[in-house]
């Protein structure tokens, strides 16, 4: 380790703590390695996603807003096992030592790592082209984690908020040319993604199957049907759109754009009434969208229930 990168850890890194009792840590950075203990009847929960300049974010996204992305998006997958966050690493390879953009990347990442009361307890600085990865942990009750493999047919399927905003967002910030309403909005959810943290633990030993949405509404409800053996048939006319005036346009970037972080998660008829309550008490909108079926794959019913082709949707064309 240079003396720089010593002091860019001891200066930007070192202080994003949260916790004032240390008795879960007992040894974050600064050893070999970090020390973390788990609760009686926990297990460990753990996701890691890296972010690289220009292809998970574009070039000119502001420092604050890349440190707040690489921790959302690793909070988003611990939210759709309904886990508990706690203690993430950081690997970073910078081109360059950048005051001003360490500055800001830290604070991203010191706002929402604050929110969550997360520690950083450990990670690598090196150099090379602008590369971000996150490793998170956090914890559940044993056994009782959300998978994407325990869908039941029969299930109905629910979707928090909406779909489609990021891919907006994207294209927005890419060419400039959607913006028929507020672009911040859209840009927004692109960069400063909600992980439905809240959502995803009040859905433990209520929901079957739960998965957060990256890669599309479609290509992730695949995911589940696919680990789950079944299949899910989505009706067109209930998937809430984005607040875009060309339907059609709405429609393709709710089903097939990505990024969103939102979760989709299967209920039981039996489970019902329980999540009738988290939709009572929750703050965001969480619609049904579908159901498990037992024919495998992904189909989209319109308002008849006669099946639309999945190309009407720009599926294959946003599915990179
Ligand atoms: P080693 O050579 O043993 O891998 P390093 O010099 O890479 O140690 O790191 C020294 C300490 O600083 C370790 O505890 C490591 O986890 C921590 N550290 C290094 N880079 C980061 C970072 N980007 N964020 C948080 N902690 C870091
Ligand atoms: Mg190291």
């Amino acid at each position: 380790m240079s003396l720089l990168e010593f002091d860019v850890i001891q200066k930007y890194f070192s202080k994003i703590t949260n916790t004032n009792n240390n008795a879960d840590i007992p040894l974050a950075i600064g050893d070999d390695a970090a020390i973390v203990s788990l609760p009686e009847n926990k297990e460990l929960v753990i996701c890691t996603d890296t972010l690289n300049d220009g292809i998970h974010f574009p070039i000119d996204t502001s420092a604050y807003n890349i440190g707040y992305k690489a921790l959302a998006v690793n909070l988003s997958d611990i939210a759709a096992m309904g886990a508990t966050p706690k203690w993430f690493t950081l690997n970073v390879s910078l081109p360059s030592v950048n005051n001003t953009w360490l500055q800001d990347f830290t604070k991203g990442l010191a706002d929402l790592s604050s929110q969550y009361k997360l520690d950083l307890i450990g990670g690598d600085t090196t150099r090379g082209p602008l590369s971000i990865t996150i490793t998170l942990a956090g914890h559940i009750n044993k056994g009782q984690a959300l998978t994407r493999s325990c869908a039941g047919i029969g299930d109905k399927i629910y979707l928090s908020g909406c779909t489609g905003d990021a891919a907006i967002g994207l294209a927005t910030s890419l060419t400039n040319v959607i913006g028929d309403t507020a672009d911040d909005y859209f840009v927004n959810r692109l960069n400063k993604p909600t992980a439905r943290v809240e959502l995803g633990l009040s859905l433990v030993g209520v929901a079957n199957a739960c998965i957060d949405i990256s890669d599309g509404l479609l290509a992730d409800a695949l995911h589940i049907a696919n680990a789950s053996q079944c299949g899910i048939q989505l009706n067109l006319e209930s998937i809430p759109l984005p607040k875009i005036s060309n339907k059609e346009q709405a429609r393709q970037y709710a089903l097939s754009g990505g990024d969103d972080y939102e979760l989709i998660f299967t209920v039981s008829k039996n489970k019902q009434q329980a999540l009738d309550n988290i939709i009572k008490k929750s703050e965001l909108t969480i619609t049904c969208i579908g159901e498990v079926v037992e024919k495998k794959g992904i189909e989209v019913l319109d308002k008849n229930k006669k099946s639309i082709q999945l190309s009407m949707f720009g599926y294959e064309h946003f599915k990179q």
